[in-house]
């Protein structure tokens, strides 16, 4: 992001007194020198809060969080550490590049990091019913598969997606692609077409799709810049389309066995097929 200050501050176009950094996080001392020390904590790759981050990043932040916290507990004579987040205008928030704030604390150091807050009107009871996340998620099943003639070649998914008993079934196809395309296109499809966040339990008879959740290859990948030891990945397009579904909903991964016994995902490899013969007959190839 061109115009964003701690985008500037990691470029050093800016000058910062640095804390920490790594592949992922470059730390430095906020400008309002307050407190002990306040310590500002931002990824390397520009995003807006915390709402905006995928998941395995944000995983990253906190992982350097703790490695800061550590050193300042075990080298620089602190017994605690507040950490703070402001995600969102009303927040807060006034730079818009993720940023985590440190302040190092110490017995009877006299900090009141934390405002203090007007009580609340309403009970805890109905906070609690007006908050809760649990029950609200909806839980919705997802069938997937795709199908290629030849690879690279004609190719086609279909997805069934069901919740509360009521199937929405979806498929397309491609005139020029891989079998692996079109397995990740069944699962984006299928996940595109849920509008809210829900809970969703994907089937799939891809090892490729599958164990790069289960396996952690995607993670590596986005840890490596996208990078194998045989180069780049491969269909990062569809990949990162399928992250930023995975930060709206919460996705489990079943691998099933294919052209088996499990009535949906054949029904799914039959959607799939149908589609590579609609393309056939739209392009006349036999
Ligand atoms: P926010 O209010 O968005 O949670 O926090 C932004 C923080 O960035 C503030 O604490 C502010 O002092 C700090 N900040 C803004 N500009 C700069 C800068 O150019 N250098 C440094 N080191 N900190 C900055
Ligand atoms: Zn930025």
């Amino acid at each position: 992001m061109e115009d964003c200050i701690f985008c500037k501050i990691i470029k050093g176009e800016i000058p910062s007194y640095k804390i920490y950094e790594d592949d992922h996080v470059y730390s430095f001392l906020d400008i309002s020198n307050d407190g002990n020390g306040h310590i500002l904590v931002i990824p390397k790759k520009h995003y807006v809060n915390i709402m905006d981050c995928e998941e395995i990043y944000l995983s990253k932040i906190m992982a350097s969080i703790k490695k800061i916290g550590n050193h300042l507990i075990t080298n620089c004579g602190f017994s605690g550490i507040n950490v703070m987040n402001c995600s969102g205008v009303d927040a807060g928030q006034s730079v818009f590049h993720l940023h985590f704030h440190i302040w190092p604390r110490n017995k009877d150091d006299g900090l009141k990091i934390f405002p203090e807050l007007k009580k609340c009107d309403a009970s805890l009871d109905v906070l609690c019913e007006k908050l809760k996340l649990s029950e609200k998620v909806k839980n919705v099943t997802l069938y997937t598969d795709g199908a290629c003639s030849g690879n690279p070649g004609m190719g086609g998914y279909g997805s069934i997606l069901i919740y509360n008993g009521v199937e929405k079934v979806i498929s397309g196809g491609e005139e020029n692609t891989t079998n692996n395309r079109m397995e990740l296109m069944a699962v984006i499809s299928g996940l595109e077409a849920i509008k809210m966040g829900c809970k969703v339990e994907v089937y799939s008879d891809s090892a490729y799709v599958v164990n790069a959740f289960l396996q952690g290859w995607l993670e590596k990948w986005v840890n490596n810049g996208w990078r194998t030891s045989k180069g780049d990945v491969q269909n990062q397009d569809l990949w990162q389309r399928l992250l930023e579904l995975l930060q709206k909903h919460n996705v489990e991964w079943h691998k099933v066995k294919g052209h088996a016994d499990n009535e949906y995902n054949n029904r799914c490899d039959a959607l799939a097929r149908g589609e590579i013969e609609k393309i056939k007959k739209l392009i006349n190839v036999d």
